[in-house]
């Protein structure tokens, strides 16, 4: 008898009909012979509304009340589906954060999971009962009600499953799962059946909106497997293993587009020691969540050149800290270049394949698009381009590196070749 945890997104249980059919599929796979969990994100749009409703009160837009009423959310879908899978004959129980003892740190808005005490769920399992537990919301251990930031129910499954030592963590959504690229974007777009946990992490940091990175990272380090599929259909849809589990092994998994990007650069800045921590430290007190960084050797005129991205949303911010930052050096500068998008491609098999980059940007330089920053890891390229060239871009790489096509069944063990150069 297997325990699984199953996530419930926004979408599945958007109005009262689908939380009717969410029921059902739960109670099918406890008919099966599983022990279920179900985890449920509020219905679609809610958590907006409420921000939205408390900042019609409130200067603030986070702090302790707004956890209190973010959480509320999640707490009617919760009863919701217990009660429509009593409805339908079986016995259900619903629980929130606290009731389960989700103890998590004081940072309200975006408070970090510090423990789960997996006790009362396994004995409401037991007894028979599907569980229904809020996501996104837990506990201080004073008892104060917290939330883990926006997505965060998909940390609270897997937290739940890592606690209670579940097979595996099913995310229902309103996708069939991970493919190879936007199906929207690009119509060859091929359904991946697994991807490694390190592929997945990097495409979830690099704009994949699937399954949120830290959910990701936390099954990693605890070898829970994941899996994503439709909740509007039954196929298998994606599974998230070890790199070592990998059947397929192409150079490139699949292709990422994190769209409203801007590029911040600063010249004439002195090239001496302290200076980028100095600049990054006030990047970092006005609250801007930076991505790349490129700082280029000396030019002739003696001065330094520093480049780093943000999303569009710290836009305002950016330029304030840039104008401040460059007025404190003679001959110093500074230029904003927005509407830009971050393409990535990943791939754990990237390990073993080189020549990866020069083909991207073959491919790129063909169609015309031209690249702002470039950013590597062992396993994925990224670059900056114009937003209008997106589209485009992606198409383009998807053919280059013929995603569309199943690779090869793996002939190695991944990670045992020799290492790539990009
Ligand atoms: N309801 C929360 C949000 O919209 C949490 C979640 O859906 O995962 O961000
Ligand atoms: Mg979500």
């Amino acid at each position: 008898m297997a325990l699984i945890i199953q996530k419930y997104g926004g979408t599945s249980v958007g109005n009262i009909d689908r939380v009717r059919s969410v029921a059902r599929r739960v109670i099918q796979s406890a008919a099966r012979g599983n022990r279920v969990v179900a985890v449920v994100s509020a219905m679609a749009g809610e958590t907006n509304r409420l921000i939205d409703l408390g900042k019609t009160v409130s200067k603030n837009s986070e702090g302790r009340e707004f956890d209190v009423l973010l959480a509320t959310g999640e707490q009617v879908t919760t009863a919701l589906l217990a009660l429509a899978i009593e409805d339908q004959g079986r016995k259900a129980v619903s629980f929130l954060g606290h009731q389960v003892q989700i103890t998590t740190t004081g940072s309200f808005s975006r408070a970090r999971i510090e423990s789960v005490n997996a006790e009362r769920t396994r004995k409401a399992l037991d007894d028979g009962y599907i569980v229904v537990v809020a996501g996104f919301q837990g506990a201080t251990r004073e008892g104060s009600i917290t939330t883990l930031g926006r997505g965060g129910s998909d940390i609270t499954a897997v937290a739940l499953g890592v606690a209670l030592k579940a097979d595996r963590v099913e995310f229902y959504k309103d996708v069939d799962g991970i493919f190879t690229a936007d199906p929207a974007v690009c119509p060859d777009a091929r359904l991946l059946p697994r991807v490694a946990y390190e592929e997945m992490l990097e495409m979830s940091y690099l704009g994949a909106k699937v399954l949120h990175p830290r959910c990701v990272e936390l099954a990693r380090r605890n070898g829970l497997p994941l899996v994503v599929r439709s909740s509007l259909n039954f196929n298998p849809g994606t599974v998230v293993v070890p790199e070592e589990d990998l059947m397929e092994y192409a150079a490139v998994a699949g292709i990422v587009c994190d769209k409203n990007q801007v590029k911040v650069s600063l010249t004439g800045i002195p090239d001496k020691p302290g200076i980028l921590a100095g600049i990054f430290t006030a990047v970092a007190e006005a609250d801007i969540n930076i991505d790349m960084i490129v700082e280029d050797v000396s030019s002739a005129s003696g001065g330094t050149s520093v480049s780093f991205t943000c999303g569009s949303a710290d836009l305002a911010a950016a330029e304030k800290v840039a104008k401040k930052l460059t007025a404190a050096f003679p001959g110093g500068a500074w230029g904003v270049k927005a509407g830009l998008n971050k393409l990535s491609i990943v791939g754990a098999g990237m390990r073993l394949h080189s020549g990866v980059a020069s083909r991207m940007f073959t491919a790129l330089a063909r169609e015309g698009v031209g690249v702002y920053m470039v950013n590597t890891s062992d396993i994925k390229v990224s670059c900056l381009i114009e937003a209008k060239y997106a589209e485009l871009a992606v198409r383009t790489l998807h053919e280059v590196f013929e995603l569309s096509k199943a690779p090869a069944k793996k002939a190695a063990k991944a990670g045992k070749g020799p290492r790539r150069s990009i």
